[in-house]
């Protein structure tokens, strides 16, 4: 089974991914935890150079780098896992891609799409949950939260709404792929809506 967590910066993804990593340890279930850019070595310099590289990096040139970083990752981490039968549970997945590099960075979406899938060799999640939070709240979260910025997070509001767009234009367009949540709730009944969707997969 393949979960991912999308949403902006500061909606809450990683507590709600160890809220439910919790969970489906809790009834038995091997989880790999696990999220993109980042999630194997490589990624993890792949990581440094597009989050924290000083100087501008080409549009096509960041989609580039995080459908590297992806498509290490599925092969090493994510496939491997699945084969095994373990629940994955990733923060953030292609409609990261999408979002971001499509619509944050004005690059075709259905490009960067085809670019992610070719990346992941087609591999889809079994379950989206999307984590709608409006910028302006995320901002003054991430403001209590942070003493740096990485590069995406220092872009301006109307980058970020924009972001935030097109993942409710993904979710739309897939609805049985995504649950929406409204990241504004209370933590405990955001878990509760994200788990009453995963258990009739289990
Ligand atoms: O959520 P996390 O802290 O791992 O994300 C790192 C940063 O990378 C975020 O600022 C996010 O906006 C950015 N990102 C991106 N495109 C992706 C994945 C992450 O711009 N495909």
């Amino acid at each position: 089974l393949f979960l991912t967590l999308e949403g902006g910066d500061g909606s809450g993804k990683s507590t709600q991914a160890s809220l439910l990593e919790q969970w489906l340890v809790g009834r038995d279930r091997t989880v790999v935890r696990t999220r993109e850019p980042g999630g194997t070595p490589v990624g993890v310099e792949i990581r440094e150079i597009v989050l924290h590289h000083r100087g501008d990096i080409a549009p096509r040139a960041e989609a580039l780098l995080y459908a590297a970083d992806r498509a290490h990752h599925v092969a090493s981490v994510v496939r491997p896992a699945i084969g095994r039968g373990e629940i994955v549970v990733q923060d953030r997945y292609l409609d990261s891609s999408v979002a971001y590099q499509g619509a944050g960075r004005v690059l075709d979406a259905g490009e960067v799409r085809s670019l992610s899938e070719w990346a992941a060799e087609g591999l889809m999640p079994d379950l989206t949950v999307l984590l709608d939070l409006p910028w302006e709240v995320a901002r003054r979260r991430l403001d209590g939260a942070r003493t740096r910025y990485d590069r995406l997070e220092a872009e301006a509001g109307e980058f970020h709404e924009r972001v935030r767009d097109a993942y409710l234009a993904l979710a739309e367009a897939e609805p049985e792929r995504f649950v929406v949540v409204d990241a504004t709730e209370p933590v405990d009944e955001i878990a509760a809506r994200i788990r009453a969707r995963v258990e009739p997969l289990l």
